[in-house]
C-alpha cells in the first residue's frame, strides 16, 4: 500500500476502518500454544508405538530477560485460547498500521 498516494482524508477514512476490525480487546492473549505428546511408560501401552499420549497444549509466554513460562491450558479451553491469541496477533497488525498512518498524517502537518 503506497500511503503517500492517499488523501489525509482517505487516511482517516482507513484509520476508522481499522479501528472497526479490531478484535473485542478483552479476548486477547499473548504467547503460543504448544502441543505436546508425551508416553507414559507403562508396559505394554500402545503409546510407546506413536508419539504418546496426546495431544496436551501449553501456553508459551516469553518476557524480557526470562526463561518462557509455560502454562498447561485443559484441551476444554486450548480453542478458545488459540482464538484470542490470533485476535491479539490481529491487533498488533492493525496497531502498527494505525500508527502508520497517525506518523504519516503527523509527517504533512496534517490534523490528526
Ligand atoms: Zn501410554
Amino acid at each position: 500500500m503506497n500511503m503517500q498516494r492517499e488523501s489525509a482524508a482517505a487516511l482517516r477514512k482507513r484509520r476508522n476502518t481499522l479501528v472497526r476490525r479490531l478484535p473485542p480487546l478483552r479476548s486477547i492473549l499473548r504467547g503460543s500454544l504448544i502441543e505436546r505428546y508425551k508416553p507414559c511408560g507403562k508396559p505394554g501401552c500402545k503409546c510407546a508405538e506413536g508419539p504418546g499420549h496426546g495431544p496436551k497444549y501449553y501456553l508459551s509466554i516469553s518476557y524480557p530477560g526470562q526463561r518462557p513460562k509455560m502454562d498447561y491450558v485443559p484441551q476444554e479451553a486450548a480453542g478458545q485460547a488459540a482464538e484470542f491469541l490470533a485476535n491479539y496477533q490481529r491487533t498488533r497488525e492493525l496497531l502498527e498500521q494505525i500508527c502508520e498512518i497517525n506518523r504519516e498524517l503527523l509527517h504533512r502537518r496534517e490534523m490528526l
